[in-house]
């Protein structure tokens, strides 16, 4: 995907603050720390788009960022930090499930995943939350570079095992640092939203 112009355009705390131009929009979500702004910096080709490293857990606003005038990436608040309350993981919950339920926009999901590392319970929640959901799902296995390429396989099947991938959704390495795995998103990202 050439990208010809990226922009943020806004950071959402309730519905009537999604955008209105009708684009159609892919949601992205993790853990936090799994590397989805540096995804997300990587796709669009610029640093610092999406805030890398922001203090975790505290971002619960979802933000809109706009590509071409023709899509927007949108980055959910990243999930499993230990310090939130259980008050606001509860806040998180309904306001994540609500722009999952009802956003009509919303065309596909990427789930991000940390290649080096089983995923953890709440990306097994996750993942089955977007099954439920019944959105097409890509699943990004991050940091590929942090272990060897002869290593990939052996780690993309237990990702695979452990979260139950369905067969109609695909698991990418990917790597913000060599930038592995760009133009296989971009492929995936374009057909889901026709573009
Ligand atoms: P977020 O909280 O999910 O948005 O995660 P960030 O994108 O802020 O990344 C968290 C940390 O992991 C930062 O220190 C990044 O530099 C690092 N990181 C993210 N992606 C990669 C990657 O592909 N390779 C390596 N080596 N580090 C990465």
């Amino acid at each position: 995907m050439k990208i010809i112009k990226a922009e943020y355009t806004v950071s959402a705390v309730k519905a009537e603050q999604y955008p209105q131009d009708g684009r159609p929009e892919i949601a992205f979500a993790g853990r936090s720390n799994v590397g989805k702004s540096s995804l997300i910096n990587t796709l669009v080709q610029r640093k610092n788009l999406a805030r890398t490293s922001s203090q975790p857990g505290k971002t619960q606003t979802i933000n809109f960022y706009s590509v071409n005038d023709l899509l927007y990436l949108v980055d959910l608040p990243g999930y499993g930090f230990a310090r939130v309350s259980r008050a606001e993981r509860e806040r998180w919950g309904r306001f994540i499930e609500a722009y999952l339920n009802q956003r009509r926009e919303l065309v596909a999901v990427v789930l991000l995943v940390d290649i080096r590392h089983p995923p953890t319970r709440d990306d097994v929640m996750m993942y089955d939350w977007l099954c439920y959901f019944n959105k097409p799902t890509l699943v990004v296995a991050t940091k590929a570079d942090k272990i060897s390429r002869g290593q990939w396989a052996k780690h993309l099947k237990i990702i695979r095992n452990e979260l139950g991938l369905k067969p109609e959704h695909q698991l990418l390495p990917f790597s913000a640092e060599t930038r592995q795995g760009r133009e296989e998103v971009w492929d995936w990202l374009a057909r889901a939203a026709g573009i």
